[in-house]
């Protein structure tokens, strides 16, 4: 039925102009561009040829929108990422420049599905996780308020690593994005920065001088980003490393082929491969290679740029404002100086006025072991002037302070705190939710801010509408817009007016089909991986992110366990039926969250197997999560869990992205949960566990962990279980090191927060049978969220940090 609507919808608007045109585009591409005929292409060449069809419709406002900044002179920002996890970018474009109607049109008349082309382009995953999909969602939310601003990061050839599971263990693959080439991606080759490395340092006449040991050169590659309705696009620019020498060819007339090829080997590895998020393996010199890298090929563009347009380096910070996405780009600051000072002959104290005014920081994390610190001894060797004006301006900054805490120095014992460098040569530093900057304001950066009272802002974390709604979750996006009108897309807070429906019975039911229709398309393309077969009408409890021991998949995995035993004690209870999903990568070095995601396998295998309990408890864990499988997961979500121990997750955009799909939350009183809660009222989410300083509390009482497990007859069972092989059969020790963890240090206080995780697990159930009353409750946490658009985080950083307005004019 659906269908026939669906196809007939389709022809009528084949008809349309919009359609016509198009089609033709499509078909010119294929022939003269792929080099394919209607009659041969493959899924891939259709793929390419709509790919630069749609791309055709932005060039003429990209280039128009570079044109606007250089007539009218604004401010510029530019966002220094070492991540952008972009996901797939052909759907989103269609949708910003308003012709995915027509795309899906003018392909079925040449009968290709729209949804299969799109499904062909590989997930651009150039980061780990939030971190770099945050850039992304800001860079699409600047395109969309006509914010001039330019992305900075790398053009890894290899992304992040694809993921399966070999005996329930995660294995990694090369990641290969690039293997069609990308037809996003246009060549700058008159944008070209040599990039320093090594060397020493010289005295000329009483002025240093830097002479590189090795010189590699960074070559852009440009990415428009497209804003809401096409009117303004950014450039997202990747840097891609390369050697000077392309070939030497002595080495190579003389037999040695391989040799003759070193230099560009060497030099190609700093774009090769995205860094593995792993702190055991923070300090490596190929990382750090590559943080100045892409760094130092920024500023040289930008600077270039300025300086055509511009004499008077002083005025830097009225054009140009530049913002650090954590520490990773933080060498931004010891390389300007190194600009001022060395190649414009600026006095150091007022170069670092300037480089201040320039600078300011996002800080993601408290968490001590993923604040970078750089052996100085490693930055001799790589950056030797670098961190002679880093010792300089620590001197500096001692001279300015002379009572400064030992704590605030840029250097402590043998290492350079990159937290702290940044945080000095910032005017701003922001946390990413009101949480989080109350704990950098009090503990991380409690000394600093005695220092530089104000520096510190908050700008809660936010996430593009158009990408997390309207092409995530077409079905609900028609629903809204049959409801309140279009407009919301751009101006979320509109969702405000759903409000009055959520007692709205046909309004609820509507709401209620369109989730139910997201859970069966969840479960279909599953199902094409593999997956066993879904209960649709079960709970589905979605726990889709990185995998981190202080994100708490354990606890989550435990109760499960847990549920599962009552199940199986009372097989003739009114059980919820409910569906467990799990999603998520661990770093490859990382073996406690590898055992984690061992025990979720192994738990599902044999929970999935039992037959007693087969239509009331599913357990599925589909490999490879990727932006696009989140956009699958995260409407089909009746559950989104976000259960960190409080104090650990800085804000999360998972969460929001939840609860704007109209999924209720299980969650702490962590990161941006706090203010989730705060909006659609504390009646709508699921509270538990401990908070902030609960946490603290309890991880200073002795021998914790044990007292909270003798306090819990469930938990106890649980690690029976594992503990006697019941989901390892013929290896009941292969849990023992996470058991013992559990038991004896448990730093991420799974086994404190049980207890109260599973009683509101059961108060979860008790909802979820009146449906009347979780539709409602969804409807709120939709209609309540529009705060959470990354519009509204852009908005923020415009007016608090960057001090820059659109180029469109309101907004
Ligand atoms: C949003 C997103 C994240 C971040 O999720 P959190 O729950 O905030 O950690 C990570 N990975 C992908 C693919 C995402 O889309």
């Amino acid at each position: 039925m659906a269908d026939t609507t669906a196809s007939a919808n389709a022809s009528s608007a084949a008809h349309s102009y919009a359609a016509e045109q198009l089609r033709s585009e499509i078909v010119r591409h294929l022939m003269l561009t792929v080099g394919a005929g209607t009659d041969t292409a493959t899924l891939t060449d259709w793929r390419i040829a709509l790919s630069h069809a749609v791309r055709d419709r932005v060039t003429p406002t990209w280039l128009e929108s570079q044109r606007h900044i250089k007539s009218q002179g604004n401010k510029q920002v530019y966002y220094l990422s070492m991540e952008f996890l972009i996901g797939r970018l052909l759907e989103d474009t269609c949708i910003n420049v308003g012709i995915r109607d027509a795309a899906v049109a003018a392909l079925a008349t040449l009968g290709v599905d729209f949804d299969d082309v799109v499904r062909d382009e590989p997930d651009a995953a150039l980061g780990n996780g939030g971190l770099g999909r945050l850039a992304a969602c800001y860079l699409e939310s600047m395109s969309t308020l006509g914010c001039p601003a330019t992305g900075y990061g790398i053009r890894y050839e290899h992304g992040l690593f694809k993921q399966s599971f070999e005996d329930g263990r995660q294995t990694e693959l090369p990641e290969d994005w690039l293997g069609h080439g990308s037809v996003w991606d246009v060549e700058r080759s008159a944008h070209r920065h040599l990039i320093g490395f090594g060397g020493g340092v010289e005295d000329v006449d009483g002025a240093p001088v830097w002479n590189p040991g090795t010189t590699i050169i960074a070559e852009a590659h440009d990415i428009a980003i497209v804003g809401w309705q096409g009117n303004w696009a950014n450039t997202l620019r990747l840097w891609a490393a390369t050697s000077p020498t392309v070939l030497d060819l002595e080495r190579f007339n003389r037999g040695d082929y391989l040799g003759a090829s070193e230099p560009e080997i060497s030099a190609r590895a700093l774009s090769r491969v995205l860094y593995p998020d792993d702190s055991s393996d923070a300090g490596k010199e190929l990382r750090l290679k590559q943080e100045y890298f892409f760094t130092a090929a920024a500023l040289a563009d930008i600077l270039g740029g300025f300086l055509t347009t511009h004499d008077d380096l002083r005025r830097l910070p009225e054009s140009v404002a530049i913002q650090m996405n954590d520490t990773h780009p933080a060498i931004a600051g010891p390389e300007l100086l190194r600009i001022f000072v060395d190649e414009h002959g600026f006095e150091f104290d007022e170069a670092v006025e300037i480089v201040t005014n320039t600078l300011s920081y996002t800080n993601h994390t408290l968490l001590p072991e993923a604040l970078e610190q750089w052996p100085t001894e490693l930055m001799a060797r790589v950056l030797p002037r670098h961190l002679q004006l880093i010792e300089q301006l620590d001197q500096w900054h001692h001279s300015q302070f002379p009572e400064r805490a030992e704590s605030v120095g840029l250097l402590a014992y043998g290492n350079v705190s990159m937290g702290n460098l940044a945080f000095v040569l910032s005017h701003h530093t922001n946390g990413v939710s009101a949480l989080h900057s109350e704990l950098v304001r009090k503990e991380l950066f409690s000394e600093l801010d005695s220092l530089h009272p104000g520096r510190i802002v908050n700008e809660t974390n936010g996430i593009a509408p158009r990408r997390w709604i309207k092409l995530a979750n077409p079905s609900l996006a028609e629903l809204i817009t049959d409801a309140i009108g279009t407009g919301w897309e751009a101006d979320l807070d509109r969702l405000a007016e759903l409000e009055p429906l959520a007692d709205d019975p046909e309004f609820r039911g509507a709401f209620g089909r369109t989730k139910n229709a997201n859970k069966i398309r969840m479960a279909a393309r599953l199902s094409q991986d593999g997956c066993p077969k879904l209960n649709t009408a079960a709970l589905f409890d979605v726990q889709a992110k990185r995998i981190h021991e202080y994100k708490r998949q354990l606890m989550n995995i435990l109760h499960t366990i847990a549920h599962w035993s009552r199940i199986k004690a009372e097989p003739n209870a009114d059980w919820v039926p409910r569906v467990k999903i799990f999603a998520g990568k661990s770093a490859p070095g990382y073996a406690m969250a590898k055992d984690i995601i061992r025990l979720i396998n192994d738990v599902a295998a044999v929970i999935n197997d039992d037959p007693q309990t087969r239509d009331l408890l599913t357990v599925i864990y589909p490999p490879n999560y990727n932006v696009s499988m989140a956009e699958t997961l995260i409407p089909a979500a009746d559950l989104s869990e976000q259960i960190s121990t409080a104090g650990m997750e800085a804000s999360g955009t998972g969460n929001m992205k939840f609860t704007l799909n109209g999924a209720l939350t299980i969650g702490t009183l962590d990161g941006a949960n706090v203010e989730i809660r705060e909006r659609v009222g504390a009646e709508h989410f699921f509270l538990f566990g401990m908070n902030t300083a609960e946490v603290s509390a309890r991880r200073a009482e002795h021998a914790h962990a044990q007292a909270a497990i003798d306090a819990s007859p469930a938990l106890q069972s649980v690690i029976e279980l594992i503990g006697e092989g019941r989901f390892s059969p013929g290896e009941p020790g292969r849990y023992c090191g996470l058991l013992d963890s559990l038991k004896q240090h448990d730093y991420f206080l799974v086994a404190s927060d049980f207890d109260s995780y599973d009683e509101t697990q059961s108060r979860v159930d008790e909802r979820f049978v009146h449906p009347d009353h979780w539709q409602r409750d969804a409807i709120l946490n939709v209609s309540r969220s529009g705060f959470f658009s990354s519009d509204r985080a852009i908005r923020g950083y415009m007016s608090d940090i960057w001090s820059t307005s659109s180029a469109l004019g309101g907004a």
